[in-house]
């Protein structure tokens, strides 16, 4: 497999890192996901906008610019001749240099990339996933794609040893989002998701699932739901780029509505696999 490392390509076998490397040693740095269908990005341009709104949210110089990102990442499904559905990860560190919090002066950026193949979940995504609820203890800039996942892996670890796919994160009973996802709460016809500020991940395929709500003229209302609610909701679905349209199906060890997918949750499963050119899961 090859890698992108700078802004040229090795086998990933060559890549090394130093042991005084900030992202090692503070977290120091950035990342991106991105979702690849039959060999084709999804979502490119919205990640690469993200991935810059993180740099300069920390500080971090990127040694390119957004065409020239793109241009890269291109090359490297290229390189790797990928053709199937996959992901695309890539970091970016503040550098490697003698340990200081201070930011080190004239050291580059540190930037890997890969790609690897990721199935789509097929089956979860017809059946459906049990969550738990748990506090929210991430700081106050969690719109950064920052390198900083403590809380999030501990989280996920906790759902996982409850024999769940997800952990509803939630601060004084106000839903903010999941460990590694956007959540909604469907009542009535209306989708409810915690508005885009600080305290969430803008998620790419939040921002294209509230466009396919729009477009069906299905309410998407920008106001955080409670943990109380989640009880009397018709319907709960998380996203992501690599979980897509996710239907929750049980939460805290109770059924969602009857505990089957809900049907707002499937038209909007529809409308994501035909804007991303993909053979419908139903
Ligand atoms: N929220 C968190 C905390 C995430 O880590 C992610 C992605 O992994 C998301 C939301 C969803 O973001 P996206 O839709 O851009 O994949």
């Amino acid at each position: 497999p090859i890698i992108l490392s700078q802004t040229s390509y090795t086998h990933r076998d060559d890549l090394t890192y130093p042991y005084q490397e900030r992202a090692l040693q503070f977290g120091d740095g950035i990342y991106e996901v991105i979702r690849i269908y039959n060999g084709r990005y999804y979502l490119l341009e919205e990640h690469v906008d993200r991935l810059f709104r993180s740099a300069e949210a920390v500080k971090i110089e990127l040694p390119f610019t957004k065409q020239e990102v793109t241009d890269l990442l291109l090359e490297l499904l290229e390189k790797n001749e990928m053709k199937e559905d996959g992901k695309m990860y890539m970091q970016v560190s503040r550098g490697s240099a003698p340990r200081d919090h201070v930011f080190p002066a004239d050291v580059p950026a540190n930037i890997y990339a890969y790609v690897q193949q990721l199935p789509r979940a097929e089956e979860k995504l017809k059946n459906g996933v049990p969550v738990i609820t748990q506090r929210d203890i991430r700081w106050e800039n969690c719109y950064i794609k920052s390198l900083n996942l403590l809380p999030n892996v501990l989280a996920k670890q906790e759902a996982k040893e409850q024999g769940c796919d997800e952990a509803i994160l939630h601060r004084d009973g106000r839903v903010t989002e999941c460990s590694s996802s956007n959540v909604y709460l469907v009542k009535n016809g209306e989708i409810r998701t915690h508005p885009a500020t600080n305290n969430i991940l803008h998620g790419c395929v939040r921002m294209k699932v509230k466009s396919l709500a729009e477009e069906q003229e299905i309410p998407f209302i920008e106001e955080a739901f409670h943990v109380e609610d989640i009880e009397d909701a018709d319907e709960l679905f998380l996203t992501s780029s690599t979980s897509e349209v996710m239907p929750i199906t049980k939460v805290d060890g109770k059924d969602i509505a009857n505990g089957a997918p809900g049907r707002i949750t499937r038209l909007l499963q529809q409308a994501y696999d035909q804007d991303a050119g993909i053979a419908s899961t139903e």
